[in-house]
């Protein structure tokens, strides 16, 4: 199958209310730009360089979600046009980003990234720490951050009931800080579901799903 039927199947079953972020790290820009030319306009990146390097060379009406794991020294590559930065799991990483943004005017939209993997080598917030920064006043003070939603990643794993066990919990997580975020009129993104598991997130209460491998194909490292 092409680029371009892949996504067209994909985006045929997605519910109107969930949003396709296609995964095209390590991918070459003439794969993106099929995708981009049957319509995609947001794709997902985990290094900050190579976002920054397609960025520069691609068409300036895509938004470029950063999915991976942030390096604070090298949140100012990406804070003149990042969309959405889906992987924030330290406060101190959302002060640089708040420092960063006000550099460039600009108020760059987060999501908390939230340890739902019973795995130690998935990065993330728990619950209650999550909700420690959104009540926190010096969370008050970034004014150049919005926290939009909440992100998470289910074990690398066969057992469909643990990886769902898992989409609930990030849902009720998120239920719980809508309610207690101050700001919360833009709190609406849950961020979960990849190839392997995007439809029984979208069950769980998914509104954005980040697939890569059924898009683009097995990536080679
Ligand atoms: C690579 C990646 C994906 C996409 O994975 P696929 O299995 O190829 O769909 C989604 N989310 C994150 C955080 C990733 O790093």
């Amino acid at each position: 199958m092409s680029i371009s039927k892949n996504l067209i199947q994909i985006k045929s079953i997605l519910p109107e209310h969930v949003t396709l972020v296609a995964v095209s790290k390590t991918k070459p820009v003439n794969d993106l730009m099929e995708a981009y030319n049957a319509g995609q306009r947001i794709f997902g990146e985990n290094k900050i360089q190579e976002m920054a390097d397609k960025y520069d060379t691609m068409p300036k009406d895509i938004a470029w979600h950063m999915i991976g794991h942030v390096q604070r020294n090298k949140v100012k590559y990406m804070a003149p046009f990042v969309d959405l930065i889906h992987g924030v799991d330290n406060f101190k990483l959302l002060e640089e980003i708040n420092k960063q943004a006000q550099k460039h005017d600009r108020v760059i939209d987060c999501l908390l990234q939230i340890k739902i993997a019973s795995e130690d080598s998935k990065f993330g917030l728990s619950p209650i720490e999550a909700s420690e920064i959104l009540q926190s006043e010096a969370f008050s003070a970034l004014k150049n951050i919005r926290i939009t939603g909440v992100m998470g990643m289910a074990t690398f794993t066969d057992n469909e009931t643990q990886i769902e066990t898992e989409f609930k919990l990030l849902k009720s997580t998120f239920d719980n800080l809508k309610d207690i975020h101050t700001d919360n009129t833009a709190f609406t993104t849950i961020s979960m579901g990849m190839s392997g598991d995007y439809k029984l997130a979208i069950q769980c209460g998914s509104t954005m799903v980040r697939v890569g491998s059924s898009i683009f194909g097995l990536r080679n490292y």
